[in-house]
């Protein structure tokens, strides 16, 4: 296929990739394609020459994201080359591709507050960026000055903080773009108080969810003024198990794979759930988890 060939020239073209391998939730079949541009600019060649029918996917570190059993039919972007972070004076800029755990270290290196939360957060920056990542009282957008996206057909362009709709747990993109950078301006803080809050943070985190598992973080949005963990529990479902997939008795809006977990085990435990809490609380629980070729 002449357009693979073509772009197997901007970066490394991989077929059949299982995005099992590729997900913190370790489910998922095969992408057709999986590619990683050695740079920005080779990405952007690469949406350029890639035909506008086939599907893409941006993809960070998947730690939200539930892949089908049957795989991705389209090629899937990986945003692995891009990851410098960059500081000067109070701004900070990364590539999509930086470790949020990378920038947080930044931040305390440097000095600098305001994503003190990113130390608890898996993934990398775009993905942080498409899902306005939060914790703590922080999220992404408080402390984002602009963003540099890639269309679907190659041109860059920059967008500013107040051009974005941003909310709790998204960020209104233009269709299929892929985020290739964000810029930060934060606050002058003494490295070490910088670095307390971070450990605080980790500690609670450790303490309260059930990391030794694959999972996917929180399945599901908060709804306004309550939790979705506490609903899910009072529904009777902490702990419920559909095949290999368990609704952790640590943290009930977490779900867990036990090894070798399905894509449906998963859809059926968060079907289940939103009917528990929709049945005794009248209440319908958004999926934060974003759920490929699908909504639950
Ligand atoms: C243990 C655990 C704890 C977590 N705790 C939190 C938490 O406290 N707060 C929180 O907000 N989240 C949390 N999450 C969820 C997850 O870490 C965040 O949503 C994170 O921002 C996802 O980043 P990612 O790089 O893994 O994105 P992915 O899962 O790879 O992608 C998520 C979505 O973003 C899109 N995307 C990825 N990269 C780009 C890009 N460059 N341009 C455009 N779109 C892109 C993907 O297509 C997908 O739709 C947790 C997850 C785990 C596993």
């Amino acid at each position: 296929m002449s357009w693979a060939q073509d772009i197997a020239k901007l970066g490394r073209l991989d077929e059949q990739v299982p995005m099992s391998a590729h997900t913190t939730l370790a489910i998922g079949g095969p992408a057709h394609w999986y590619f990683r541009a050695t740079g920005i600019h080779e990405l952007a060649e690469a949406l350029r020459i890639i035909p506008l029918d086939i599907a893409i996917l941006p993809l960070g570190r998947g730690s939200n994201l539930l892949v089908p059993d049957h795989g991705f039919d389209g090629i899937v972007l990986d945003f692995g080359e891009l990851s410098q972070i960059t500081v000067a004076d109070t701004t900070l800029t990364a590539e999509a591709g930086a470790r949020m755990s990378k920038v947080a270290q930044q931040c305390a290196t440097h000095g600098l507050a305001g994503l003190e939360f990113l130390a608890t957060v898996p993934g990398d920056m775009g993905g942080g960026i498409a899902m306005n990542a939060g914790a703590f009282g922080q999220q992404l957008s408080d402390t984002l000055l602009s963003i540099q996206i890639l269309h679907r057909h190659g041109e860059i362009e920059t967008f500013q903080r107040d051009q974005l709709q941003m909310i709790y747990r998204h960020t209104s993109l233009p269709k299929k773009s892929l985020v290739v950078s964000s810029v930060f301006t934060l606050n002058i803080d003494k490295s070490e108080a910088i670095r307390e809050r971070m450990r605080n943070m980790r500690k609670q985190r450790s303490s309260t969810q059930p990391l030794a598992l694959p999972n996917c973080g929180s399945v599901f949005k908060n709804p306004e003024g309550d939790y979705a963990a506490r609903l899910i529990e009072e529904a009777g479902l902490k702990g419920k198990k559909i095949g290999h997939a368990t609704i952790s008795s640590t943290h009930a809006n977490f779900i867990v794979n036990e090894g070798g977990a399905s894509c449906e085990d998963v859809l059926t435990l968060i079907n289940m759930a939103q009917q528990a809490v929709q049945a005794k609380f009248d209440i319908r629980l958004e999926p934060e988890v974003r759920i490929m070729g699908g909504s639950a």
